[in-house]
């Protein structure tokens, strides 16, 4: 089955109340008008219980940032999927590289994922190489090491709420992207080792890519082979290019 592409903003520590419910009513107002992709916004906790009442009635997936592995417990600061699910999300990022450079480790990563699967909710998986590793020629050899953390943790009846990410960390933030072909060649790596552990149902989860994607690169990014829908940072954070993003999909990659 081959899933709409998605175009997925993650807000990162950005917004107070009344902005993220402005921006998400224009987030609604455009997947309402744009049909064609999955939309899906990542706001941060506290602004979750907003963004869902902003989100009411729309299509607009809400998902949270990251959440811990455990259930429960003595964990000051942290927040459980079950809390996220509870507070209105229906998916979670686990594993962005920001979370992975604040300490999580690929185990935790792996934990994380399955934990937001055992919420119910659907979970991007991010994982990526940094500059040195691609100068080193080990992008390969990351992905599989943070892949197989994350396969570790999932069987098959997972992979209907599962999507990856691809996000070169060179990429993120930076202003700098990957080329649609370093894009691609990196989707292609995934989705043989998903097709390797899992068979024809491999092909299932999408993979986005992100790392400064905008308006002005998504085409070409989404018309790349292999490349499912985008996880978007800055480009997110303002209406008008958040739609720009959904447009871009919304016509056939635009390309
Ligand atoms: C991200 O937050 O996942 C991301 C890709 O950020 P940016 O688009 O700002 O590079």
């Amino acid at each position: 089955m081959t899933r709409p592409i998605l175009v997925a903003g993650n807000w990162k520590m950005h917004l107070l109340a009344d902005e993220a419910d402005a921006l998400a009513i224009e987030v609604a107002l455009a997947a309402g008008e744009l049909t064609g992709p999955d939309v899906a916004v990542f706001p941060s906790a506290t602004l979750i219980g907003t963004v869902r009442a902003a989100l009411d009635e729309s299509r607009v997936t809400l998902g949270a940032q990251a959440c811990h592995e455990a259930a429960k417990g003595a964990h000051t600061g942290e927040t459980s999927a079950a809390m996220v699910a509870d507070a209105g999300c229906t998916a979670m990022l686990a594993g962005h590289s920001e979370r992975r450079a604040a300490g999580a480790t690929d185990e935790q990563v792996g934990l994380r994922v399955r934990a937001g699967l055992d919420a119910g909710l659907r979970v991007i998986a991010c994982l990526g190489e940094q500059l040195a590793d691609r100068e080193a020629e080990a992008t390969n050899a990351v992905l599989d090491r943070q892949l197989t953390a994350i396969l570790a943790e999932i069987d098959e009846s997972d992979l209907a709420s599962l999507d990856l990410a691809y996000e070169p960390v060179w990429a993120i933030g930076t202003g700098r992207t990957a080329t649609p072909e370093i894009a691609s060649e990196a989707h292609r790596h995934l989705r043989a080792r998903m097709v390797e552990k899992f068979g024809e149902s491999g092909n299932e989860p999408r993979i986005l890519y992100g790392g400064s994607v905008k308006p002005a690169n998504v085409s070409e990014l989404l018309a790349a082979p292999g490349v499912g829908g985008v996880l978007v940072g800055g480009a997110s954070l303002d209406g008008a290019s958040f739609r720009a993003l959904i447009e871009a999909a919304h016509t056939g990659r635009g390309s």
